[in-house]
């Protein structure tokens, strides 16, 4: 399934000031809302479009990475479900977010636009959210090549299995918040000079979550969770580089008290190739033949990324000459786009002569057609260079 643009999406252009990205969604949110388009799946999906378009370009650093490497940057999880690689997000997410667009707590301006038909978000548990992991990964030019699914072990907090999260014992240790018995908030009446006033803020006790734990769960004592190691599968889009970052929802240290879950940032490090050098999209690769071979013309084998290739070398090769295998580079990570190898030829010179060869080259010093010429045809250093570096 090839994604749309998110800008397309929005239909703002790339530089969209951040109030803009917020108009034209929530333009697209009302038109496409599932209240005004009772049964049309058509409208469902443009409506969660705009949403994970939204999520994406109103979070700086989402914006700078898509900007920087389209869709592919912000792959997720293999059936993690919780990148946006993994199929967008459900409906709960997104009106969750509404109040920051709409104005008013919880979704409130956007509810009382369609009749408060929506009710308030569920509450969260009380825990805080987990904090983001970063982790580096190792791929070689082949992996990077072909893309690859890697299968990473990660230490970090997890979800305790015990009491899955909520840090009681058992049901029973679970019980009515005495502050606020149950509600989550407290009210508090305070005396000023305009008279009382009456301010509602969430309940100090349980943070909001309406119920205390008499007996800790023995095997996190009541945090939630448990320092581990996970498994953690994840698809890596042909073409990354060097200190690219991509990110899995939700697969970073697990929240306290079942807090939602951090992200899991992958830094993407390449191992060097004994033989060929990246750059960008082309892989470079030195060859050394020896004078008579360049001199005769001769097939050579030369290493690529996935394997090896034979290359014809024509007689009469020039050192300094090169030659071009197309496509047998790095494919471009958002783009159709794909590289060359660059095979630079040089003429090895023999640092040692028997005294049978030195004769014979005595011989061909002064042999007209062995002195150097104009290079007929072949590149000077100038267009070579400009040739390898543009
Ligand atoms: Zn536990
Ligand atoms: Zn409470």
């Amino acid at each position: 399934m090839s994604k749309r643009d998110y800008y397309e999406i929005l239909g703002v252009s790339k530089s969209a000031s951040a109030d803009e990205i917020k108009k034209a969604y929530r333009k697209t949110a009302l038109k496409y809302h599932p209240d005004r388009n009772p049964d049309d799946s058509t409208a469902e999906e443009k409506f969660k479009e705009a949403a994970e378009a939204y999520d994406v370009l109103s979070n700086e650093d989402k914006k700078a990475r898509y900007d920087r490497f389209g869709h592919a940057g912000m792959q997720g999880a293999a059936g993690g479900g919780g990148g946006f690689g993994g199929g967008g997000m459900n409906m709960e997410d997104i009106f969750s977010h509404f109040g920051d667009v709409f104005g008013g707590g919880g979704g409130g301006g956007f509810d009382s636009f369609f009749g408060g038909q929506r009710q308030q978000q569920q509450r969260r548990g009380s825990g805080r959210r987990g904090s983001n992991l970063r982790v580096k990964l190792k791929l070689s030019y082949e992996d990077i090549v072909k893309g690859v699914h890697k299968t990473i072990k990660v230490k970090k907090y997890v979800t305790c299995d015990t009491c899955g999260g909520h840090g009681a014992k058992d049901k029973s240790s679970i019980q009515t918040c005495g502050t606020c018995e149950g509600s989550g908030q407290v009210r508090r009446v305070s005396n000023t000079f305009l008279g009382q006033m009456q301010t509602v803020t969430t309940c100090p006790t349980c943070n909001g979550d309406g119920t205390s734990i008499k007996n800790n769960c023995t095997s996190c004592k009541g945090e939630g969770r448990k320092y581990a190691e996970e498994k953690i599968e994840i698809d890596i889009p042909a073409g990354v580089q060097e200190g690219m970052q991509l990110s899995v929802n939700g697969k970073g240290n697990a929240g306290e008290k079942g807090g939602p879950a951090g992200d899991l940032l992958v830094v993407i490090e390449e191992i060097k190739h004994e033989d060929l050098i990246r750059q960008d999209l082309n892989v470079l690769y030195e060859l050394h033949v020896s004078f008579p071979d360049a001199v005769l013309g001769t097939e050579v084998e030369v290493p690529t990324i996935t394997g090896s290739a034979k290359i014809k070398i024509p007689a009469g090769t020039q050192g300094g000459k090169i030659f071009r295998l197309k496509g047998k580079g790095f494919p471009s990570v958002n783009s159709y786009e794909k590289g060359d190898q660059l095979i630079n030829v040089n003429v090895w010179t023999p640092q040692t002569v028997t005294s049978d060869e030195k004769k014979q080259l005595e011989k061909m010093r002064n042999a007209e057609n062995f002195k150097p010429g104009k290079q007929k045809g072949g590149k000077n250093f100038f267009d070579k260079m400009k040739e390898m570096f543009s």
